[in-house]
């Protein structure tokens, strides 16, 4: 099955009491039992709930792996995959991390013993020069958020396999449309599913595929026993939008190199982050793993000012002012002073989150609408 019937029909089958082509909320906590332990696969909603068995399959089939964990949020999710891991046991991870992630290693599980190095990721062999025995766990994030450094998933799974390191990547950004970790060579694929697969700004989720069942059958456990799932309702919406992923993403592509190249030629524009443009430092590694580049951009105007920038911001009319991303609306975002608030200025313009910079996530709206609020608001 092509990926753009996957979507649609991938670990998907009519529900077995009606025939319902979309699978019921299956709004229950519990499941009746004739004699103690005689049911019918389910006996308990944070174990199993059929609403959420059929997200699950569904985000296997799209990420080709054989195994789905939906979580209740992204973090949900990664916290699972670092409850694998033991007091003593290394991780190592990119220093152009999403902050929440960077927030969970380094707030909570250093708390309990676990050892995290945030490198350079753009050369594997820097990787492979902070493995040691303790190392069990190599974390990947591409593209980078803001900055759209591109890592090389292939190169990385070199190592972990050379090693026999786990290597999960966070696929938030450029979705199984763009990009399928597991093919080249990953054990964990996650997802922040609040983003690009439910696509419509409405629910927080995450997601885990993989496809070896050793590890999969740890996470299950780790999934159960910690009890971080998704609700039904949440669960349907997801599988919605899994059935127009493709679509989705065909246009976010398609606006989000109009927008780009717009950007790339303004006048008052000082720099486009977009793997796209052949000058993007990884722009080959892009174009080897992924199949297109995505809507996700980020600009700096020339002069470098703070205040010029939120006037910018404010003058958006299209492009809506807020966090998250992913979503059918267009959205635009100030990192300096949202998301990456919290890192001291000069540690956070090391990696290139300046005062000017705005990041956009391109919607699917007519393109003409986003050139011209975009027009309308660096004029000003
Ligand atoms: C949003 C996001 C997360 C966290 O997901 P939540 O659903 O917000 O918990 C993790 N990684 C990336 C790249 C994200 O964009």
């Amino acid at each position: 099955m092509k990926f753009n019937t996957k979507t649609i029909h991938g670990g998907q089958e009519p529900d077995k009491a009606y025939g319902a082509v979309m699978p019921p909320i299956y709004q229950t906590s519990t499941y009746a039992q004739t004699t103690p332990g005689g049911h019918k696969g389910y006996e308990y909603s944070r174990t199993h709930n059929p609403t959420r068995n059929a997200l699950e399959n569904g985000l296997a089939s799209i990420e080709n792996g054989n195994y789905g964990l939906a979580f209740g949020s992204g973090l949900a999710a990664i916290d699972a995959v670092i409850k694998l891991l033991q007091p003593g046991d290394e991780v190592i991870s990119t220093n152009d991390l999403y902050g929440g992630t960077y927030r969970l290693f380094t707030k909570i599980f250093e708390g309990f013993g676990i050892k995290f190095h945030f490198i350079g990721m753009q050369n594997a062999a820097n990787i492979e020069s902070y493995v040691n025995e303790n190392t069990k766990l190599i974390w990947v994030e591409t593209p980078t958020n803001p900055m759209m450094n591109i890592i090389d998933v292939e190169a990385s799974a070199a190592v972990a396999k050379k090693h026999h390191i786990m290597l999960a990547v966070d696929n938030t950004f450029a979705t199984p449309y763009l990009q399928r970790p597991l093919d080249l060579g990953a054990d964990i694929v996650m997802h922040s599913v609040t983003k690009y697969i439910g696509g419509h700004s409405d629910l927080v989720m995450g997601a885990l595929v993989v496809k070896d069942k050793e590890i999969a059958d740890k996470l299950y456990f780790i999934q159960n026993a910690s009890g971080a799932i998704c609700g039904p309702m949440d669960s349907f919406l997801a599988l919605r939008g899994i059935k127009t992923l493709h679509v989705r993403m065909q246009r976010h592509c398609e606006n989000g190199k109009a927008v780009a190249e717009y950007l790339a030629q303004h006048p008052k524009v000082a720099n486009v982050y977009w793997p796209g443009f052949e000058s993007h430092p990884s722009h080959y590694i892009a174009k080897k793993q992924m199949d297109d580049f995505g809507g996700m951009i980020s600009f700096t105007t020339k002069g470098n000012n703070y205040d010029k920038t939120i006037k910018i911001l404010e003058n958006l009319k299209v492009f809506t002012l807020a966090e998250s991303l992913g979503g059918v609306e267009s959205l635009a975002g100030h990192p300096a002073s949202m998301t990456h608030a919290s890192i001291p200025k000069d540690e956070r313009e090391k990696t290139g989150v300046v005062d000017s910079l705005i990041r956009l996530s391109v919607g699917i709206e007519d393109i003409d609408d986003l050139i011209a609020d975009l027009e309308n608001a660096l004029a000003q």
